[in-house]
């Protein structure tokens, strides 16, 4: 239903998990989709060749979402390819699990300037590039609005999404630009199988969600295609929740 012909998107942390679902997502509906990883691996290429035989045009891009000039360095290089991006996917974040009493500042630093810091990066060298009809989706979480232990690092961070989204589409209105949020609740990936693989553990998330199952990377993919889609242009600060109603409650 969503046409995304004629649109390049660019998704970071794209070489595996929701974010390599999302750029499938996108290429399916008919964008050209740039693959980014923290460096140019061979699981980044396979991505970038799963979307060349979808028909799109797709290249890897590499850069480390905690480094600025790694960042700066990768959005120059892609205005040098192709002049410009119609939609940036900001999607790779990093977790870990620490208590609060426990946790050193340079890991607080880490979590929240990889996390935020390169939303906010990416967010406006990409809008520098867009024309009117930009679409930006950035991929929080429930965790922005849901605390969790040992994860107030990781909360933090996507706190920070939470506004930062709704910031850009103030700022970013007038330009035609949307910014919306996609908050995924638990999705069973590499991010999270360390504690998954934890019977206990798997059961407990389990119980927490009334649709009784975990998510899978393809469940977040359509929410984001349809707010990179011209359908919704007047949809813009807004988030959407993927969690089969597990923070209803
Ligand atoms: P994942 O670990 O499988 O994928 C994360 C991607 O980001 C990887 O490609 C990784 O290489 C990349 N990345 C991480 N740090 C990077 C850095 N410093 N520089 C460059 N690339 C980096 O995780 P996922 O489950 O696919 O998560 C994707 C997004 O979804 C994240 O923003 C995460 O916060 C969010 N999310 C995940 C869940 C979940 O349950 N899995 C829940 C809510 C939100």
């Amino acid at each position: 239903m969503f046409d995304l012909s004629g649109k390049r998107a660019l998704v970071t942390g794209s070489s595996r998990g929701i974010g390599k679902s999302i750029a499938i997502a996108l290429a399916k509906a008919g964008a050209d989709v740039l693959v980014h990883g923290r460096s140019n691996t061979a699981k980044a290429e396979a991505v970038a060749e799963e979307i060349r035989a979808l028909g799109g045009d797709s290249r890897v891009y590499a850069a480390d979402m905690a480094k600025k000039q790694e960042i700066e360095a990768m959005f120059a290089q892609i205005e040098a390819d192709y002049g410009h991006i119609d939609i940036l996917v900001n999607n790779a974040a990093i977790l870990s699990r620490v208590p609060l009493l426990e946790m050193e500042y340079e890991e607080w630093e880490r979590i929240v300037m990889t996390n935020s810091g390169g939303y906010f990066l990416c967010t406006k060298l990409a809008a520098k590039m867009m024309k009117a009809g930009g679409r930006i989706v950035n991929i929080s979480s429930v965790s922005e609005y849901q605390a969790a232990p040992g994860r107030v690092h990781y909360c933090a961070s996507k706190g920070a999404i939470k506004m930062l989204t709704r910031g850009a589409a103030l700022e970013f209105a007038p330009l035609g630009i949307t910014v919306n949020a996609v908050l995924p609740g638990s999705i069973h990936t590499d991010f999270n199988n360390d504690v998954l693989s934890d019977p206990t553990y798997y059961q407990n998330a389990l119980n927490g969600i009334p649709a009784g199952r975990l998510g899978k990377a393809d469940d977040i993919g359509g929410a984001v295609v349809f707010l990179a889609s011209k359908e919704a242009s007047f949809v813009s600060g807004a988030e959407i929740v993927v969690d089969g109603a597990m923070t209803v409650k």
